[in-house]
């Protein structure tokens, strides 16, 4: 869903603005419970197989996201939220089914939406340094062996 008059994608509970994390982040404008949605993350779907070089596709399309084993969703522009959400090592959002992120906790207003960059890669050549700050930083950051789609996958055929 489009805010036509806002050019960017509208969701009801989280705008753009300053992270404390890096740069700009998505932060939320009203409480956001456990478990909500906070808005579908889209973009140009990307094909890569796992390689050895697959930092250089990190490099290339830094704000995109795993959708499974070989396929990437990369936010087109800045109209994308998708482009402002950053990484925690203690987030407060995760990706789910349909890949719409939703609150991990209840989400006070003003705090950033974040998610773990882990769940979200199956890539075995993939890692980034990790500056989040937070308590529980682990440093570096690799792939997950269960990434979300995994365990969704799971999930559905229990
Ligand atoms: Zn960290």
């Amino acid at each position: 869903m489009k805010d036509i008059s806002l050019g960017r994608d509208f969701s009801p509970s989280v705008n753009v603005g300053s992270s404390s994390v890096h740069g700009q982040g998505i932060i939320a404008t009203h409480a956001i419970s456990k478990d909500q949605r906070v808005f579908v993350f889209h973009g140009l779907r990307i094909h890569s197989p796992y390689v050895p070089e697959a930092g250089l596709f990190s490099s290339l399309f830094p704000n995109a996201l795993g959708m499974n084993d070989d396929v990437w969703v990369c936010p087109e522009s800045k109209e994308n939220l998708g482009t402002f959400l950053n990484h925690s090592c203690d987030p407060s959002g995760y990706v789910g089914h349909g890949m719409i992120i939703r609150a991990l906790r209840p989400i006070k207003r003003g705090e950033e939406v974040t998610i773990d960059y882990s769940t979200t890669e199956g890539d075995q050549y993939w890692s980034m340094t990790c500056h989040c700050a937070s308590p529980k930083c682990r440093g570096t950051l690799y792939a997950s062996n269960t990434p979300y789609w995994k365990r969704a996958s799971q999930e559905q055929t229990v």
